[in-house]
């Protein structure tokens, strides 16, 4: 049951005949965990707090710098120095005091991804090298958890939900089979990225995880949505399967975590 006080601030979800009190209670019993605070995870969080997601988790090891404040719209001029999860944990909870928060202050490593998706439902991709991207592609196989992966960079934007754990639902190796060598692909401090990019980029990827929580109307399993700021331009591809999948195929050869040092 919701209470008066959720009644008055999810009332613009409640009227929607497809949301309504019982999408509003799978959101409240939905916990994400958002990995990377940044430009993409920081419109991830914000959204899904105001929602009413019943637990957010925050994973990023990196403080607050000035050059981070152009597009990571969850923290403020003071917040400079600060742990970004501890600042967003705190203006996360000032915004719906309801949603509980936990702050990951740790970076992602083969050891610790397995114990954090423990705790969690569906996962929010929004971190910034290929090692974490392949990490979780890989974690969340095997912990049969949906991924809902976004990517920003320039002017231009990815995003893509992986239930690989699903018959027929690709993977992100299915796409990329294995990461990039270092080095060859610049990374957001070397290209730049136009801040509003990442932020219809981090709104699109909260918005699907929202679906994916209260089960409303169609995911991006099996698709890839690509997005070209200069042009506006939204496109939609098929991601097919592909049975030759090291990790999710017929004949899978990664077997555990094991690669991922
Ligand atoms: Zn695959």
């Amino acid at each position: 049951m919701l209470s008066d006080e959720e009644l008055n601030r999810y009332a613009r979800h409640l009227v929607l005949r497809e949301v309504g009190g019982v999408g509003q209670a799978k959101i409240r019993r939905a916990r994400v965990l958002v990995v990377g605070a940044g430009g993409l995870g920081n419109p991830v969080a914000l959204y899904l707090a105001a929602a009413g997601i019943g637990k957010l988790g925050l994973v990023d090891d990196d403080a607050i710098s000035l050059s981070n404040l152009q597009r990571q719209i969850l923290f403020k001029t003071a917040d400079i120095g600060r742990l970004k999860v501890e600042a967003g944990a705190e203006a996360l909870k000032a915004l719906n005091p309801g949603v509980e928060i936990e702050a990951h202050a740790v970076r992602l490593t083969a050891a610790n991804v397995m114990d954090l998706l423990a705790g969690y439902d569906i996962v929010a991709d929004g971190s910034d090298n290929f090692a974490t991207r392949f990490l979780l592609n890989d974690a969340c196989f095997f912990a049969k958890r949906t991924l809902v992966s976004a990517a920003v960079t320039e002017f231009e934007g990815q995003l893509a939900t992986y239930k690989s754990h699903e018959p027929g639902c690709p993977c992100y190796r299915c796409l990329f089979p294995e990461p990039p060598p270092p080095g060859t692909v610049a990374n957001c401090s070397e290209t730049g990225v136009l801040g509003a990019a990442a932020g219809v980029m981090g709104s699109l990827q909260g918005l699907e995880v929202l679906k994916e929580a209260a089960g409303l109307g169609t995911g991006l399993a099996g698709k890839i949505l690509t997005y070209k700021a200069l042009s506006t331009d939204f496109r939609i591809a098929r991601l097919p399967k592909d049975p030759g999948c090291a990790l999710c195929g017929t004949a899978p050869t990664i077997t555990d975590l094991s690669r991922h040092g």
